[in-house]
């Protein structure tokens, strides 16, 4: 893309070609402080936008439609589906999440990072779609620690948070497919590391 400054008479001044922004997934077993690593990023980095993604899973008690997620009816989600409407979809624990792909499109096109916080089987779907996405995988300190967190957190039974661990051992397994693997020993360090590397790659 291309902007010009225009003269009050509307003669062109000059053109400048835009600085065209970059995908980023951020992908983590749940549990991993994702969540909270991306909303200090979000507050350290303007260039920055978190696509917000549909599901079909019910809302926890603090998260409000529209702005943790699009809270969809199956049947809505299926809709979206067969309109093509979805950079990626994947089924996670039993329920759908999605990317709503005009917002991604829009978003790059005004110059923005725009960064999806997506599971690895997602994530993968995209890189093939867009071999130019980056992929930052979010590690837990250990994986006691993930059990801890998960566990403090108290908004999944004990059988949901097997099946969250299970899918996180899976996912940990996963992350050498990843361009760049991200401690979390500390929420700070984290978000001013993935702000470096987005910074490293601006205007690439
Ligand atoms: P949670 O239910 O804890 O909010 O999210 C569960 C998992 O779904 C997380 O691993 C999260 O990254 C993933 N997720 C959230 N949105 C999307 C999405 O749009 N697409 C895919 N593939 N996964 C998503």
């Amino acid at each position: 893309c291309f902007y010009s400054v225009i003269s009050k008479r509307g003669n062109i001044i000059m053109t400048e070609e835009c600085v065209k922004g970059n995908l980023y997934i951020v992908s983590g077993p749940s549990g991993a402080g994702k969540g909270t690593i991306v909303k200090r990023l979000l507050e350290i980095d303007d260039t920055v936008a978190l696509s917000i993604s549909c599901t079909t899973r019910a809302p926890r008690n603090h998260e409000t439609d529209g702005v943790h997620y699009y809270f969809l009816s199956k049947q809505e989600f299926e809709d979206m589906i067969a309109k093509g409407e979805f950079l990626e979809y994947a089924d996670v624990f039993g329920n759908y999440y999605g990317t709503p792909l005009p917002k991604v499109e829009e978003r790059l096109a005004e110059g923005k990072n725009v960064l999806l916080e997506i599971d690895v089987v997602g994530a993968m779907l995209v890189k093939d779609k867009r071999p130019d996405a980056k992929l930052i995988f979010i590690m837990p300190p250990s994986f006691e620690e993930l059990e801890r967190r998960l566990r403090g957190r108290r908004t999944e039974s004990e059988e949901q948070i097997k099946t969250r661990l299970s899918k996180a051992q899976a996912e940990m397994n996963r992350s050498d497919e990843y361009d760049y693997v991200v401690l979390n020993d500390e929420v700070e360090t984290a978000a001013q590391k993935i702000k470096a590397i987005i910074q490293e790659n601006y205007g690439k």
